[in-house]
């Protein structure tokens, strides 16, 4: 052990037994490494500002207590030193860790990958954007904010820069982390009193992602952390993406400086995939999996449905009443499927219970509902009590009309227009009609 070191341990040792210690200068002390002892100058290296400027202004007391373990007058200076690979040498048997190893390490799923991500019209520009992310990270966009609604594949193609950058240096610093784990992660840290270790294992990254920001808004040492690391890792060159189910603007109870700094790089938005996506994405999917399927049957599924998640869901569920007693997917599959599945619904509910859900959500009486009464008021809720009946049971019109008391079903018929006009306008509208609809599915 050289003298330098076997002096500051002894010193360190002393300082843990002494009595009179201060409860942030000794841990912060025991962390520190030296690296310079003179006649009357020790010089250690601390890992943050904030830890250098807590230490220089303990100074005098920090001194005093080296005069008291060396008798000699030794002043203490502090420096800030990045951990850096050059710093760090490798065992001398080392086996280098497979680049599947690293991904894991880095929080990265081995579904995701640039191979399997299909690119239209309304991803193309996020596309295009990760692409000058993975060529020039940390200066290109920085940093880069992809948002869009529920799976439109923002983490598929966050995870995807990740991976790609690793593939061309596996030792680039590189860690995805979803948004609620930065959050549990950081309060764990606090109650465990180890924010130099959380800070430790995310400023000094070369990459960092986290998906569905949104989650730190509202909570203050949250956001206030994530600012700093925000500024570590982007002042020393290292390249942030960040993923939200809405863009900055419309993130309540965000920090204004937090704000700005999401700005201050790229925002893309991504939209909710079409036809022609919605199918590539479908056969990629069946192709990964090993299961085949007639461009037939992809057509129907991609028609029917508009959701990624649900488009693997379905090709899954067809797949398994298939098996075995066909090769393939084919259009006859798919149709069988998806009447089975509307039969089902019909076979569930009955049309009382979605009149009497459609009361209870909107605090109606059903007599009102079914009386003669056109007062607007009630009419509007009967018009959805009626679109729905029609939708999810596949009533006729004539059976709808006749459920409300109506003798004409062109009653029923002005409802299923309006009501599938208004809920494409009116967001709200459509929440409420979806509650509604999964209340029903989900109370059988
Ligand atoms: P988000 O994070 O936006 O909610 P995900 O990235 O989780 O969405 O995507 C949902 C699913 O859809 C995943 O299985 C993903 O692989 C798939 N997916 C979404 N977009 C694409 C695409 N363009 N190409 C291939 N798969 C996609
Ligand atoms: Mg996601």
């Amino acid at each position: 052990m050289s003298l330098i070191s076997s002096f500051w341990d002894g010193f360190i040792e002393k300082l843990g037994k002494s009595k009179d210690n201060n409860p942030v200068t000794y841990p912060l002390l025991k962390y520190a490494k030296p690296i310079e002892l003179t006649e009357d100058i020790i010089t250690v290296s601390v890992d943050s500002p904030g830890a250098q400027e807590f230490l220089e202004k303990r100074a005098n007391e920090i001194e005093a207590a080296l005069f008291d373990h060396s008798k000699k007058k030794i002043k203490i200076k502090f420096i800030i030193k990045i951990p850096s690979k050059k710093n760090i040498s490798p065992p001398l048997l080392s086996f280098e860790p497979s680049i599947e190893d690293v991904f894991v390490k880095s929080g990265l799923n081995k579904k995701y990958s640039f191979d399997n991500f299909a690119v239209s019209t309304s991803n193309q520009v996020a596309y295009a954007a990760s692409q000058a992310v993975v060529k020039n990270p940390g200066s290109a966009y920085n940093p880069l904010f992809l948002y869009g609604g529920v799976g439109v594949g923002k983490t598929h193609i966050a995870q995807s820069v990740a991976k790609k950058i690793l593939e061309l240096d596996r030792n680039k610093k590189v860690y995805f982390c979803p948004g609620d784990n930065f959050t549990n992660e950081l309060i764990e840290s606090i109650r465990e009193k180890a924010t130099g270790r959380f800070r430790k294992k995310y400023r000094y990254l070369d990459l960092l992602i986290i998906d569905d920001i949104q989650f730190i808004a509202g909570k203050n040492a949250v956001q206030e952390e994530f600012f700093h690391t925000f500024n570590a890792i982007a002042s020393s060159g290292g390249q942030i993406i960040l993923t939200s189910d809405r863009p900055p603007s419309s993130i309540k109870n965000l920090e204004d400086r937090l704000h700005s700094r999401f700005l201050g790089g790229l925002t893309v938005d991504i939209q909710p995939p079409d036809f022609e996506l919605r199918s590539a994405i479908l056969l990629i999917k069946a192709k990964e999996k090993g299961i085949e399927i007639d461009i037939e049957a992809v057509k129907i599924i991609a028609e029917r449905i508009t959701d990624c998640r649900g488009l693997e869901g379905a090709l899954l569920s067809i797949y398994a009443k298939t098996f075995g007693s066909k090769e393939k997917i084919d259009l006859e599959a798919v149709e069988l499927f998806f009447s089975q599945n509307n039969g089902e619904k019909k076979k569930r509910i009955n049309p009382s219970e979605v009149i009497k859900t459609v009361c209870s959500f909107y605090n109606i009486k059903q007599s009102h509902l079914k009386s003669p009464s056109r007062a607007a008021s009630i009419a509007f809720y009967r018009q959805i009590a009626m679109y729905l009946l029609e939708k999810e049971l596949g009533l006729t019109l004539a059976e709808v009309a006749g459920m409300l008391n109506r003798k004409d079903h062109t009653t029923a018929l002005h409802a299923k227009h309006k009501i599938g006009n208004l809920i494409l306008r009116d967001p709200n509208l459509k929440k409420e009609i979806d509650i509604i609809t999964q209340s029903l599915f989900q109370s059988t």
